[in-house]
């Protein structure tokens, strides 16, 4: 980080001797030099060049209004202003919190002059560093030797062999280098939060506004157990989303608690809508636990937040009105909401502390803001017994954490900071709302059909926006909630023509899974895919190319949809897995195909029923996986399932949510959920290719779709 922009617009700078001398100076300490040609070209090149390290100004020629300006962009940016020796600043400046410093045109001052600003840039550098990092980044330059682990001895061992120097070259030296020892003591231990390591996470705490916060190198899926040995000892019940990540499943079947299922609303396109305010309430958690064997009142919940869909809810209202005094809210996908004013009410680090409750809240930094993959956060507010949190916190972690993925995530929380970080989501929701607004216009101008956005008819300001009673029309939820759920403008789904939010399907159709596949095969990667709607995530990570690539792509789709191409030429790799069925095969003819099986099926009534009811549950998730280490499973085939006990969690992938649990058993009340996978089942084995994955069902290599279910059968 060394470029430094010289403001010369009116050659103030030019004809003074002092300055060229600095100018001198700064090149040769390796600054790199650059001259806008104006204010607005300066504040463009410090907006999109986060490597500018200061800004060299005349003061009369630019500057107050210039510094307010820089000010908005990035208050910790160093301004080096020049004054005649008779004016004199503007005190108006003081109200502001910015790094201005003063100098004079004088000969002869340059060496000095250039070593200040090589001093302050270096303190702008130091300050911005969060601790971990900073303490990494320095251990790392000091280039100790040690005789501790890792083996790779900052790299050394790799290069010892050919395909070790293979793998140092491709990783660089700093990743070998930042690798290193529980055994350093400058940098703290992450187990025993000591050190640069505790600092860490007291920074990121003040960052996200939690009274506490931990650093976990193995994802949310470990945040998720910490958090629930903790809030949930053995023989207790917990509420629990049903639409929960796998983690939390396999939580249920580490430690023998009694789950009592919240069931989320979902519309006919198959995205989940949340939890009904009713189903929150009181009554209906009484109602759950005197029909549950071995329930008691629920001590901890578990609720999903955002759902996959990006649907956000009033947290405000579940953290005050649910009577239950230990909440998590399962925020992988969110990790942002503190950063924007349009999320305030959305997001559980803005819930004030409540007397008697705990709030949690885990985050994926990983999966939106910049950070390596694992990297997460758990975030606490109220009173907990800090250490038998931290004994289920180290049951769960390695004594031998990765210190790069520590450091991203702190690096994820020091991005979110002052005004870059505002900046930095303010962006990624404007660019969503800019792709959401040319697909619309798009579809206005558009011969004939066009994709559509799922959200509502006016999008004016950037919001979250309410899923309304009464809106069915674009939401497709009957009997929403008021002031319950929310659509976060950056998660963006995208409407394929067949099927309306209400549910009515169309005679023509394009299933979804057609356009991720044509989109995939231009190197666009969509997260997720349902029968008639495609996800896309705008993290801040994602810029104006990538958008407008996705737009032209979708434009690419129709026109070779309308034009009837080929699918051995618009999908090889689709062609290539079964060239007898797609030989002679149109886009168009493939769609429709695809279309009527699912009209056929009545896949929307279907995928609804499945859903309404669960199975039945013969016991928890833990006696479920005892029994099964204790005497086996057997596997049958999916259509065998009513009547035998479940082994694994079955879960097609979308919705993502768990359709059986372990423990649970299809009956005739059940059967829906049995329909329902059979006929992804038919739809994958029609269409090669298209087949729904279907997560604890496995499939043999004659076609067959099997299951896990326990050996011992249900007593009668
Ligand atoms: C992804 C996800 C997790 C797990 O997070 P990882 O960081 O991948 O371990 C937990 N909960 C939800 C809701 C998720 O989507």
């Amino acid at each position: 980080m060394n470029t430094l922009a010289i403001m010369d617009t009116q050659d103030v700078f030019h004809q003074n001797q002092p300055i060229r001398e600095l100018k001198n100076r700064l090149s040769e300490q390796g600054f790199q030099i650059v001259c806008p040609q104006d204010a607005r070209d300066l504040l463009q090149l410090i907006d999109h060049d986060p490597r500018v390290c200061g800004v060299i100004v005349d003061w009369e020629a630019h500057g107050e209004a210039l510094c307010i300006k820089i000010n908005e962009i990035n208050e910790k940016l160093p301004v080096y202003a020049f004054l005649n020796g008779h004016a004199t600043p503007d005190l108006n400046l003081s109200q502001l919190p910015m790094a201005v410093w003063f100098f004079e045109y004088a000969p002869g001052t340059a060496a000095d002059i250039a070593q200040r600003i090589q001093q302050y840039t270096r303190e702008y550098i130091d300050d911005m560093l969060p601790p971990l990092t900073r303490a990494l980044f320095t251990y790392v330059r000091e280039g100790k030797y040690t005789f501790c682990t890792p083996g790779h001895m900052a790299g050394t061992a790799f290069q010892k062999s050919p395909v070790g120097s293979l793998f140092y070259d491709f990783f660089g030296a700093n990743t070998m280098k930042a690798d290193i020892s529980v055994s350093v003591t400058e940098l703290g231990s992450l187990l025993d939060h000591s050190g640069p390591h505790r600092d860490a996470e007291q920074y990121i705490a003040r960052t996200f506004g939690a009274e506490q916060s931990y650093i976990v190198t193995n994802g949310t899926s470990t945040s998720n157990k910490i958090v629930g040995m903790y809030a949930a000892p053995a023989g207790s019940t917990v509420l629990i989303d049903r639409n929960c990540h796998k983690s939390l499943t396999h939580l249920l079947m580490m430690t023998d608690i009694v789950p009592l299922w919240l069931k989320p609303t979902r519309n006919p396109l198959g995205m989940l809508g949340g939890i009904s305010r009713a189903s929150l309430s009181e009554e209906r958690i009484a109602q759950q636990v005197a029909q549950t064997p071995r329930a008691s009142w629920p001590v901890h919940a578990v609720i999903t937040h955002s759902t996959y869909d990006g649907l956000l809810y009033n947290v405000q209202h579940i953290a005050r009105d649910l009577p239950v005094s230990s909440i998590h809210f399962d925020a992988a996908w969110v990790p942002y909401t503190y950063f924007h004013p349009i999320y305030a009410q959305l997001s559980a680090m803005r819930i004030e502390r409540i007397p008697g409750k705990v709030i949690y809240e885990t985050q994926s930094t990983h999966k939106l803001l910049a950070a390596f993959s694992q990297a997460s956060m758990i975030h606490i507010k109220g009173d907990y017994d800090r250490q038998a949190f931290n004994d289920t916190y180290k049951m769960h972690a390695s004594t031998s954490p990765n210190y790069a993925i520590v450091a991203s995530t702190e690096t994820a929380a020091a991005m979110l900071r002052g005004n870059p970080g505002k900046r930095l989501i303010a962006r990624a929701i404007e660019r969503a709302m800019q792709f959401r607004r040319e697909i619309k216009r798009l579809r206005e101008e558009s011969d004939g059909w066009f994709f559509d956005i799922w959200q509502p008819e006016e999008i004016a300001e950037p919001r979250c926006w309410p899923l309304l009673p009464g809106e069915e029309g674009w939401h497709g939820f009957r009997e929403a909630d008021a002031d319950h759920l929310f659509l976060d403008p950056v998660k963006v789904t995208l409407l394929t023509p067949g099927m309306r939010a209400t549910g009515e399907m169309s005679d023509e159709g394009i299933p979804a899974a057609l356009v991720a596949k044509f989109l995939d095969a231009r190197g666009i990667v969509v997260e997720k895919t349902g029968p008639y709607h495609l996800l896309f995530l705008f993290s801040i990570g994602i810029d104006n190319t990538k958008a407008m690539g996705l737009v032209r792509a979708l434009c690419d789709f129709k026109r070779a949809y309308d034009n009837q191409q080929m699918v051995k030429s618009t999908l090889p790799t689709l062609y290539a897995q079964s060239p007898d069925d797609y030989q002679q095969m149109t886009l168009p003819a493939l769609a429709q195909g695809i279309h009527r099986l699912i009209q056929q099926h009545e896949l929307p009534r279907l995928m609804q029923q499945a859903f309404d009811v669960l199975p039945t549950a013969v016991m928890t998730p833990y006696q479920a996986f005892q029994q099964q280490l204790t005497d086996g499973v057997d596997t049958v085939a999916i259509g065998d399932l009513p009547g035998r006990v479940a082994a694994a969690m079955l879960l097609p992938l979308p919705p993502g949510v768990p359709l059986v649990m372990p423990g649970e058993m299809i009956t005739e009340a059940s059967r829906p959920v049995l329909d329902f996978l059979l006929m992804l089942c038919r739809i994958g084995e029609r269409y090669p290719g298209f087949a729904t994955d279907i997560h604890g069902v496995q499939r043999t290599d004659d076609g067959q779709y099997r299951v896990r279910v326990l050996r011992q059968r249900p007593r009668e």
